[in-house]
């Protein structure tokens, strides 16, 4: 019958059996495994990565960003690897107080780099507040409207791995594998809270702090020694009935300036107003930043301080690895608690209490006695 449900005995309210399940039409599926992603050798992701290649570098930051010890291990032979290809861009760090315009500038600066002078963007984050924000919101894709669809820039936010020089350290890795793939010019952006500048400085080749025009005391809400750390001052939204207040900030920057010793660069750092959002002052900015680039080039500060952060970054992580090592290790942890304890109850002084964790640390691991990683 074509037509079952006019039939008298159909009803609505019952129910009617159901037809028999038909083969299935791939017969092979159900004994098919769901195809792994397949996993790289280091090899393979170099290859990828020189070529230029988004989807390979992007796997590859992923894989500097894991914990897992494989992972890390894979991370760094991959790096290393890439180490002759990278080196050769400009590093520029870029950090404000939330709401001094970060996104729209770099949105804005992104623009005029690619358009004025060529290649590739990277933008890069260090946000170490990420972890607890579950995701971070530098460096987000959302935040940067033009630049997130335009074929010549990568956008990354910054990775979520708990302490400062972790998330340091990944970005800066990740620096190079993004140089590796012919990323010539990297921003590195982040938030306005101190340590977290001092960690973007010793990654970049020019340091741009973005300040607002306040009422007038602005330069007390900032501390000395980011001021200390920047290559050039920008205020941003001097436009509409901003301007003139923008004119003023800047000139208390360039008096507070003037009040600190000369910068080893040579360089004097320069304070200049923009509009981000209305894209005026853009051009003179990256001017500058060019500028500074032949200025320390021409002197060799420029390689003096890559150096020193290749240095500082080698010091870093061994740093930071013994002190992973001294605090996961079972016995300290287990110590840990009674020694505050005796210190906080009068019974042993900070150094005494201190020594003998050292000493059971050093003197254990010596024998052996230590299971450690
Ligand atoms: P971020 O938190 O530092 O990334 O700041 P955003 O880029 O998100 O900007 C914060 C707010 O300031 C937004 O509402 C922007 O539209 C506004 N803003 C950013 N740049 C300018 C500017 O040049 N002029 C004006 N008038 N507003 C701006």
């Amino acid at each position: 019958m074509e037509h079952p449900e006019n039939d008298e005995a159909y009803k609505g309210l019952t129910v009617n059996q159901g037809i028999e399940q038909p083969s299935s039409v791939n017969p092979y599926l159900s004994q098919r495994k769901r195809p792994k992603r397949r996993r790289f050798s280091a090899g393979e992701y170099v290859e990828g990565i020189v070529k230029g290649d988004i989807t390979v570098l992007s796997q590859a930051v992923t894989l500097v960003e894991s914990l897992k010890p494989e992972h890390q291990a894979l991370a760094q032979e991959v790096i290393e690897k890439c180490l002759p290809f990278s080196g050769s861009s400009i590093r520029v760090g870029i950090s404000g107080v939330p709401g001094a315009g970060k996104s729209t500038s770099i949105d804005a600066f992104g623009l005029h780099v690619l358009d004025a002078y060529g290649g590739k963007l990277a933008v890069l984050a260090i946000d170490p507040s990420s972890e607890r924000s579950k995701g971070s919101i530098l460096g987000d894709k959302t935040r940067m409207e033009k630049l997130s669809v335009h074929p010549k820039a990568f956008i990354r936010p910054s990775p979520a791995a708990g302490s400062l020089g972790g998330v340091a350290r990944k970005t800066r890795e990740t620096i190079i594998l993004c140089e590796a793939a012919g990323f010539d010019k990297i921003f590195v952006e982040t938030v306005g809270v101190g340590q977290s500048e001092t960690a973007v400085h010793s990654m970049v080749d020019f340091f741009l702090l973005i300040q607002l025009a306040g009422t007038g005391d602005e330069l007390q809400g900032i501390k000395r020694g980011i001021m200390e750390m920047a290559d050039g001052i920008i205020i941003n939204k001097a436009d509409g009935n901003n301007i003139e207040k923008a004119k003023l900030a800047a000139s208390h920057f360039r008096n507070a300036l003037h009040l600190f010793p000369a910068p080893e660069s040579g360089w004097t750092p320069q304070v200049l107003t923009y509009s981000g959002f209305y894209a005026i002052g853009i051009k003179e900015i990256w001017d500058m930043v060019y500028q500074y680039i032949d200025f320390v080039k021409a002197n060799g500060y420029f390689t003096y301080r890559r150096n020193e952060q290749a240095k500082y970054w080698m010091y870093e992580t061994i740093n930071e690895h013994l002190r992973d090592s001294f605090y996961n290790n079972p016995v300290i942890s287990s110590m840990l608690g009674e020694a505050e304890r005796d210190v906080l109850g009068g019974r042993a002084t900070s150094f005494s209490a201190a020594r003998r964790l050292l000493d059971t640390y050093f003197g254990e691991k010596r024998d052996g006695a230590l299971s450690t990683e």
